[in-house]
């Protein structure tokens, strides 16, 4: 199926006042300047191509944020495969033969080990969703829950100190439980589908490190919305969903220079040409002031990708090594002007807000459910109101429940930012070809099925299916068809008045 601009205003969203305004140039060269540019360059880990691994523990912590992040958060999916030939005639960097952008694409046939890939990590996924269900349930309802509280209340004395320990002994004891899966998940299957690089002191390193993330934001952050529970049990929900705007711009802000490096190392463009290039599109899109970052992600996956993260003064756009190494120019800077997509058409404040009414439904149900559940079974919970923090695991089982609910709307939300993203990319660069053709390599690199089923894609897909993005590329061409006063075979090239005109 192919999306077509108006098409895609789908399921259940139309009723959200924040539709991304579009920005549908004729020309290129003509893109409306983004209007607060200058000041707010907005952005996300607004992955093109792969996607972003999980936050793994950290999410947990994060309590009523989580129901968005479980929502948006893709699972484990990771990259790759040594990619096909570069298709003939295909542009390599500056000064090669022009390529001509408007020959189509055909969409590849995934491979029997993509498809392998594929229908084992949709197993796994609902493995993934069972395990945290029995995982929480289990801790809630042993009264293993109950039992860590008191602990925790015998040795920090104080209500605050309380909260923060017991957060950081359910970290703790979470993640071991966790370890078995998430080493499976996040290591074995990776290195058995070829899509790793890492080695496993890395990978350990890597979740001993989002522990603990984990841990500190927790300890810092947990006492909140209990606070707000014992002292407004009946609209906790409302307030805590609230509070969690200012948190997540505060998360955004700090995630590039704080948390990003402990991962990865970060530094400037080595191609200095390219980053020259890539500033030029940058400009041309209306992106003022913006920096690029080469991350040297290779010591960890094979996959492809690039984002763009930040917000005020630490925006920046963020390329894979593996990227630059597997992508050509234009290809390259097709994918740049996609992540300058979401700056200009404003998407990461339009998914906060969303987010945040995701966060709002997500602990009404919680706080519903809760009640219920605990007015039921108190005996067996070990508590009986939902301020005790003992109430973490039955919280986070909710908000797990919650979120699987609510994810296919977020997902469709995000698929449409990504489908508007594209088309912004085609916009600016008119490199179809080029274009098509990232999404080729990012299908063989990253192991991807172009045309994944309706379950995959109502509660997995972030972003629309590899095929639906060729086909999109190889079939959006307005200023070749619909307009010829307008066309300009180079884009480059400034308009010329028409003559006699
Ligand atoms: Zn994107």
């Amino acid at each position: 199926m192919t999306d077509l601009a108006g098409t895609i205003h789908f399921r259940g969203l139309v009723a959200f006042p924040f539709r991304p305004a579009r920005v549908h140039p004729e020309l290129r060269g003509t893109i409306r300047p983004p209007r607060r540019s200058a000041r707010a360059g907005r952005g996300w880990a607004w992955e093109t191509l792969g996607r972003p691994e999980r936050a793994g523990s950290l999410k947990a912590c994060l309590l009523g944020l989580a129901a968005v992040l479980l929502a948006a958060g893709p699972a484990s999916a990771q990259p790759t495969l040594p990619s096909d030939p570069r298709s003939p005639g295909g542009a390599g960097s500056v000064g090669s033969p022009v390529r001509n952008e408007l020959r189509p694409v055909p969409v590849p046939e995934p491979s029997e080990k993509a498809l392998r890939y594929y229908h084992s990590g949709n197993w796994l996924w609902a493995v993934g969703q069972g395990w945290v269900l029995l995982v929480t349930g289990g801790l809630a309802f042993s009264g293993l829950s109950a039992r860590l509280r008191t602990i925790a209340q015998r040795l920090a004395g104080n209500w605050f100190l309380t909260t923060g320990l017991y957060v950081i002994l359910y970290l703790g004891i979470v993640f071991v439980i966790n370890l078995p899966l998430a080493f499976y998940r996040g290591f074995v299957r990776q290195h058995a589908y070829d899509l790793s690089n890492q080695t496993l002191g890395k990978w350990f390193g890597d979740a001993v490190i989002s522990l603990g993330v984990a841990m500190v934001v927790g300890f810092a952050f947990t006492w909140v919305p209990y606070l707000l529970m014992a002292r407004s049990p009946r609209s906790w929900w409302l307030y805590t969903g609230i509070l969690s705007i200012p948190f997540l711009f505060a998360s955004m802000l700090v995630m590039p220079i704080w948390i990003d490096p402990l991962f990865n190392r970060f530094g400037p463009m080595k191609d200095q040409a390219l980053e020259r290039s890539i500033l030029a599109l940058a400009e041309r899109a209306g992106i003022t002031g913006s920096r690029v970052f080469e991350v040297e992600k290779s010591v960890d996956t094979k996959a492809i990708n690039a984002y763009v993260t930040g917000v005020l003064g630490t925006k920046r756009i963020v390329l894979w090594d593996t990227l630059i190494a597997k992508l050509d120019e234009p290809e390259l800077l097709f994918v740049m002007a996609h992540e300058m997509g979401h700056y200009v058409l404003g998407h990461v404040v339009r998914s906060i807000l969303l987010g945040s009414i995701v966060i709002l439904a997500g602990l009404f149900l919680v706080d519903r459910l809760g009640r219920r559940l605990i007015a039921r079974f108190a005996q067996r919970l070990g508590f009986d109101r939902l301020s005790d923090i003992a109430s973490v695991p039955l919280v986070l089982m909710l908000i797990q429940v919650s979120s699987l609910v609510l994810s296919p709307v977020v997902l469709a939300y995000s698929r449409y930012q990504e489908h508007e993203a594209d088309r912004f990319a085609l916009e600016l660069t008119r490199t179809n070809h080029s274009g098509a053709l990232s999404f080729v390599r990012m299908q063989a690199e990253n192991l991807s099925n172009p045309r994944p089923g309706w379950f995959y894609k109502v509660f997995r897909s972030t972003h629309p299916s590899v095929g639906e993005r060729i086909d999109f590329c190889n079939s959006y061409h307005p200023w070749a068809s619909d307009q010829p006063a307008a066309v300009r075979q180079d884009p480059e090239a400034p308009l010329e008045p028409k003559p006699g005109g």
